[in-house]
């Protein structure tokens, strides 16, 4: 499977299939491997932040979420296959967690929304193996965090969704996954459990293929202006290093 940089990090050059395939792989064998999908926010958090970035680097699968990722790196003349939507990443895993019978955990949310996200998922899934759920407003630090990890361990679950919203859920996996004893596979996955759930919705289809869901993201939650300014910057990052990449061209020719 090929590797492709944008814009410093090593995304898994995959369409929905291989990301599914590299999924399927790292299921089969023993140990935890994470996953993380940065979409063009969570890509700029990590050129701003050193550590932040490491941990980026360090996970298993780096699938490239939105549009803002795809663009930039057609930007930088190095096209990605395609771009994997979490929230889309996810579903898909959980049927092949249905087939395979591979018990599967929701971690985060407001209380009541992993609940509900399970519920949903098993009437598209009737025999999904949902080991456990927990929302996602526990001490991250304390006696309440090891409790949490106790609980997913015991569950046997070996799929774990972490969804407590980016940085948040990176570094809390990347801080706690030794202690994982059974999870093969853990995925962050932002807001997806109240996508499921039904709490928060994804943006209607003509926004998806005009590569605006951003927009509608933020007609919806206008208090994101902040974090979002970080897209523009990212293109802006990508259009800037384009051009420093010719002037170097222009200048060993
Ligand atoms: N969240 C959580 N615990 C926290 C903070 C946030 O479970 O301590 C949840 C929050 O309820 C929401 C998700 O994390 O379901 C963040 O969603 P968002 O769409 O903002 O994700 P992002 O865009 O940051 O990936």
């Amino acid at each position: 499977m090929s590797k492709q940089t944008v814009r410093k990090i090593r995304y898994d050059s995959v369409d929905m299939e291989g990301a599914l395939r590299l999924a399927g792989k790292a299921l089969q064998e023993k140990g935890v491997h994470t996953v993380v999908t940065p979409n063009a926010e969570i890509a700029q958090m990590c050129l701003e932040d050193p550590s932040f970035f490491q941990i980026i680097e360090s996970a298993d699968i780096i699938l490239p979420d939105g549009a803002g990722v795809v663009l930039a790196a057609k930007i930088l003349g190095t096209p990605l296959r395609g771009k994997v939507a979490g929230v889309e990443f996810g579903e898909a895993l959980l049927s092949l967690a249905e087939r395979e019978q591979r018990g599967v955990y929701f971690l985060g949310g407001r209380p009541g929304v992993a609940e509900a996200a399970a519920d949903k998922q098993k009437g598209r899934l009737p025999k999904l193996p949902v080991c456990g759920v927990h929302d996602g407003y526990f001490d991250k630090t304390g006696a309440e965090n090891e409790a949490v990890i106790e609980e997913i361990n015991t569950s046997q679950a070996q799929i774990l969704f972490v969804c407590l919203g980016a940085p948040l859920q990176e570094k809390w996996l990347h801080a706690n996954k030794e202690k994982l004893t059974h999870v093969r596979l853990a995925v962050c996955l932002g807001g997806s459990l109240d996508i499921y759930a039904g709490t928060a919705k994804r943006a209607p289809s003509v926004f998806i293929k005009a590569h605006m869901e951003w927009l509608y993201r933020l007609i919806k939650e206008p208090r994101r202006i902040g974090r979002m300014m970080r897209l523009p910057k990212y293109i802006a990052g990508a259009c800037a290093e384009r051009l420093r990449g010719k002037k170097k061209g222009q200048k060993q020719a």
